[in-house]
């Protein structure tokens, strides 16, 4: 039997028609490859891209079946606009898949930060017990490029098996918004605060989005540490089955000074990890038990397996030490909640910050107050200006690129007189797109600079 004959759309799914893949990134590339795969015809659809089709009135609309919508496509787009009007049905990559491998067991993650630690984390504690554990989705290959693993000896009523297979599955607001059909037996939310508001239009649709994570899940865990998180709770244990994770309040698991978790029977795990610093990344690793934890993990054997987790490139990823200073890689910190948890991992110690790029709409200013130890703030990239003025009384010096900025903050970590260690740490509140392609070329020019410098000293 063909894999796509029991998927979802099977009124939508006629062989002589073709799906139109609209956007043609690394999810909908993944996506002809995927249809390809199967012997179903594509329409390419892209913007930018040459030998596809770039103008909606180019596109044979009688001959599509249905849209793949990828994430990167706003729901605003005049294809996504007439595929509407025409009664065509618009769908994600990450239900296809979730429909293509129903005999899998699937863990979401979602969250404004802590998703892909969480998804990584996950996954490399998985990976120790099962045989067939797949990460993927917003982090690392999307969905669709995964392997679909048609295991026969998998029986669903006893699901977790050694060989059942289970795709850890990182989702973005965008991936969420497009969902419709989304299962998922684990669902997770690590935080919600501001972020992608330009893109979502409100705080209101952004959560909408995210809490269709939860829609059909049969397990949901969340961390309730914020307003919005707790109020998503609060609204879903009335109806479904829910674990909550806090640091702040009564929870089923309860963190405690970023190192103990107690659960609700009263026994208790130090879940430190010499990588993970930080509250933040204690409530990743927390958040990781409890899934864990439900598929079986026994909280010993969490622990030595998390050890060998060595954390994402670009996240608190310390590059170097020499001579007292500390160099940190912080360049996933697209916005200010994500600079505020690097500068709280580093308290107390002197920190030399660099930040800057393509500014978020909150600025830097909910980072301010977290600044008593930064010694000097290097800005960079568009938002210099900006940054400038929230910064007011905290010093600051344009230094416009990152090379530059590493220079002076060098000179200016040398010349405070300290017995104890400096750091200088990249978090830049900031998107890249000003000054590099991504975030990760952004962190990767950062290691190369530092590794440079410091290979001259
Ligand atoms: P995401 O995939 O959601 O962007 P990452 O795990 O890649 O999350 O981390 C992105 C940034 O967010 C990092 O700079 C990190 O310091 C910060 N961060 C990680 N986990 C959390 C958390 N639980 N709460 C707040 N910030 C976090």
């Amino acid at each position: 039997m063909s894999l796509l004959s029991s998927i979802l759309y099977p009124s939508e799914l006629k062989r002589d028609k073709s799906v139109l893949i609209l956007g043609l990134g690394i999810t909908g590339r993944a996506a002809c490859a995927f249809f390809e795969r199967h012997e179903i015809p594509v329409i390419k659809f892209d913007d930018l891209q040459t030998g596809c089709i770039s103008s909606s009135k180019d596109i044979p609309w009688s001959e599509v079946s249905f849209v793949v919508q990828s994430p990167g496509i706003n729901s605003t787009h005049e294809v996504v606009i007439d595929a509407k009007n025409r009664g065509i049905v618009i769908v994600s990559d990450v239900d296809i898949f979730v429909q293509s491998a129903a005999n899998a067991f699937f863990i979401g993650i979602t969250g404004t930060n802590g998703k892909s630690t969480t998804t990584a984390l996950i996954g490399h504690v998985l990976k120790q017990h099962f045989q067939n554990v797949f990460i993927g989705g917003n982090i690392g290959e999307p969905a669709l490029n995964l392997p679909i693993i048609l295991e026969s000896n998998v029986n669903v009523a006893s699901k977790m098996q050694p060989l059942t297979p289970i795709y850890v599955l990182e989702l973005s607001s965008f991936q969420l918004e497009l969902s419709k059909t989304l299962a998922l037996d684990i669902a997770v939310l690590t935080n919600m605060t501001g972020d992608h508001i330009d893109r979502h239009g409100s705080i209101e649709n952004y959560v909408q989005s995210k809490k269709k994570i939860f829609d059909k899940a049969k397990l949901s865990i969340l961390c309730i540490d914020d307003v919005q998180s707790q109020k998503i709770f609060d609204e879903l244990k009335e109806r479904q089955k829910t674990y909550s994770v806090s640091m702040t309040h009564d929870a089923d698991f309860i963190l405690n000074d970023d190192r103990v978790l107690t659960m609700k029977d009263g026994s208790r795990i130090d879940i430190s990890h010499p990588r993970l610093v930080g509250s933040h990344n204690a409530q990743n690793i927390a958040l990781a038990y409890s899934v864990c934890n439900h598929l079986g993990i026994q909280p010993s054997s969490f622990q030595q397996d998390i050890l060998s987790f060595t954390g994402l490139p670009h996240r608190i990823e310390v590059i170097q030490e020499h001579n007292g200073i500390v160099f940190v890689n912080d360049s996933k910190a697209t916005n200010a909640d994500s600079t505020i948890r690097a500068l709280c991992s580093f308290k107390n110690l002197p920190i030399f910050l660099i930040a800057g790029g393509k500014p978020k709409i909150d600025g830097i200013l909910p980072a301010v107050p977290y600044m008593q130890n930064v010694k000097e703030v290097f800005l960079i990239g568009s938002a210099s200006d900006r940054f400038a003025r929230e910064l007011g009384q905290v010093k600051h010096t344009f230094c416009h690129d990152l090379g530059n900025a590493i220079s002076k903050a060098i000179d200016a970590a040398t010349a405070l007189s300290c017995t104890l260690q400096k750091v200088i740490l990249l978090s830049p509140a900031c998107a890249s797109y000003d000054q590099f392609k991504n975030y990760e070329e952004r962190g990767d020019v950062f290691r190369l600079i530092v590794n440079q410098v410091l290979k001259h000293e």
